[in-house]
C-alpha cells in the first residue's frame, strides 16, 4: 500500500471508492473541482480508476485487511460496485470509517431477494415474484403466473449475467441444482435460493436517479428510457421521450420514498420497465414496475455529465460527504447518451480525428479499459433540441468507435 494522499490545506476531506472502474474514474474530475483528495482501492494499476487518481492502491475488495487498511486514510468510504461483502463493510465501521451508503441500505442493491421483499412491504410496484430453493417451487410459481419465467441469482449479476427466461423447470436444472446445493451448505450467492419473476410485458425501460444526502436532503434527475439490446443497455434518451407526465411523478416520488425509507446516501438508479394497466374505467394508462436497485452513479445516469447542472459523480461526492445538493436541472432540452462497446478497432485513439471533426458539439468519455468485445470501454453524450438527430449523431460515433462503420 502506498502512503497517505495528500490533502488539500482548508479542511477538505479525503473520500475513498472501494473498486477502481469507470465509476471511480468519472469521481475525479469533480472532486478536482471540489479539491476532494480520492482515493481508490483498485483491483490492478492498470483498473480504469487507477490511470488518474493518484491514489490508488491496490487491494482486495474482500479483504478485510485491505479494505480496513484503505479505509484508515480515508474520512468517508463508499463504491464503485455492489460486491463488497457487508462483513468488510462493517468492520470499516467497527474501525470508526464512515461508510456510505450504510451496509442496511446497500444490501437491497446487493441482493435481488431482500430488494424485492422491501419493496413489496413498502406498496411500490414489482413483478409477481418468488423465492425459489426448490424445483416443486418453481414449478408452482410458473404455475401461477405462467412461463416463461424469469429467473435471477439474487447476487452477483449484472449486465444481465444471472438473469434467464425458462420456458419450464428443465431449464433451470443447473441452477436449481447449484441453489439446492448452496441451500444445503447455508452459504455461497445461492444459499437463499432463487428469484423467480414474471415475465414482464414492458413498453419499454426507463431508469430515474435520486441522490440523497446522509441528513437527508434529496434531489431527483428527470426519468430516463434506457434502450438495451442482449441484455446491455446501448443507449439512454434524457429526459424519456413522451412520458405520461402522472408516471413521471409517480416514479419520482417513488424513488425518493425508496432513498428515504430505505435510508440512502449517495447516488441509487431504480431500474423500471413501463407497463399498461386497465384502470377501473376500462381504459388503458401507463404504469410501472421496479426492476432493481443500484446504490452508487449508474450508466443510466452517464448523460448528466453533459446535460446536468450537477453531473450524477459530482452528487454522489456531495452526497456522501453530507454537503447540500446540487441542481439536477437539465442544461438542454434533450440529452443522448451511447455506449460504447469493446469492437475491434486497433487504434481507438485515432477515431477522435474524424469524429471530432464531424460533430464538435459531441462529447466523449473513454474510459481507458482494455477493449474487449462487448465490453463498456466508453460513452458519447450529445445534447440539442433534435431528438432524432441526436440518436443518430450519437449512434454514428458508437458504431465508428466499434469500429462497425468506417466513415
Ligand atoms: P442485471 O442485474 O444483470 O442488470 P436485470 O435484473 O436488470 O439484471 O435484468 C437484465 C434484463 O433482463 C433487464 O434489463 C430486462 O430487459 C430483462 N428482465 C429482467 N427482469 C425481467 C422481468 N421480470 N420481466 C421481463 N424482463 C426482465
Amino acid at each position: 500500500m502506498t502512503s497517505a494522499p495528500l490533502r488539500a490545506p482548508g479542511g477538505f476531506p479525503v473520500v475513498g471508492i472501494i473498486g477502481g472502474g469507470q465509476l471511480a474514474r468519472m469521481s475525479a474530475p469533480p472532486a478536482v473541482g471540489l479539491a476532494v483528495t480520492l482515493s481508490v482501492l483498485a483491483e490492478s494499476d492498470t483498473a480504469a480508476a487507477a490511470l488518474v487518481v493518484p491514489s490508488s492502491p491496490v487491494g482486495d475488495h474482500t479483504s478485510v485487511d485491505d479494505v480496513v487498511a484503505f479505509a484508515r486514510r480515508c474520512d468517508v468510504v463508499t463504491f464503485d460496485h455492489e460486491h463488497v461483502p457487508s462483513e468488510v463493510i462493517r468492520a470499516v465501521q467497527a474501525a470508526g470509517v464512515t461508510v456510505e451508503p450504510r451496509p442496511a441500505a446497500l444490501v437491497h442493491a446487493q441482493d435481488k431477494l431482500v430488494m424485492r421483499r422491501r419493496l413489496t412491504d413498502l406498496g411500490i410496484p414489482c413483478p409477481r415474484w418468488a423465492q425459489v430453493r426448490t424445483r416443486d417451487e418453481l414449478e408452482a410459481f410458473g404455475a401461477e403466473v405462467g412461463w416463461p419465467v424469469v429467473l435471477k441469482t439474487p447476487r452477483g449479476g449484472y449486465d444481465g449475467k444471472g438473469v434467464r427466461l425458462v420456458a419450464s423447470a428443465d431449464e433451470a436444472q443447473d441452477w436449481l441444482d447449484a441453489a439446492a446445493e448452496q441451500v444445503a451448505a447455508g452459504e455461497g450467492g445461492l444459499s437463499d435460493g432463487l428469484l423467480a419473476e414474471q415475465a414482464v410485458h414492458f413498453t419499454r425501460e426507463l431508469a430515474v436517479l435520486v441522490a440523497r444526502s446522509r441528513s437527508g436532503q434529496a434531489a431527483v434527475w428527470p426519468v430516463v428510457e434506457t434502450v438495451q439490446v442482449d441484455g446491455i443497455c446501448t443507449e439512454v434518451l434524457a429526459p424519456a421521450p413522451d412520458l405520461d407526465d402522472t408516471l413521471s411523478s409517480l416514479v419520482a416520488e417513488a424513488a425518493l420514498r425508496i432513498a428515504g425509507e430505505l435510508d440512502v446516501t449517495g447516488v441509487m438508479a431504480v431500474e423500471l420497465f413501463e407497463t399498461r394497466e386497465v384502470g377501473a374505467d376500462g381504459a388503458q394508462r401507463p404504469a410501472y414496475v421496479v426492476n432493481e436497485l443500484a446504490m452508487r452513479p449508474h450508466n443510466s445516469g452517464h448523460w448528466t455529465i453533459d446535460g446536468s447542472v450537477t453531473s450524477q459523480f459530482e452528487q454522489h461526492l456531495r452526497a456522501v460527504l453530507d454537503l447540500p445538493l446540487g441542481s439536477t436541472r437539465s442544461r438542454a432540452r434533450w440529452t443522448v447518451m451511447g455506449n460504447v462497446l469493446g469492437g475491434d478497432h486497433p487504434e481507438l485513439y485515432r477515431t477522435y480525428l474524424h469524429l471530432m471533426a464531424r460533430d464538435p458539439e459531441m462529447k466523449f468519455h473513454l474510459y481507458g479499459k482494455d477493449v474487449r468485445p462487448g465490453r463498456k470501454i466508453g460513452h458519447v453524450d450529445v445534447s440539442g433540441d433534435d431528438l432524432d438527430d441526436l440518436r443518430e449523431r450519437a449512434r454514428h460515433a458508437c458504431d465508428y468507435l466499434q469500429g462497425v462503420v468506417t466513415e
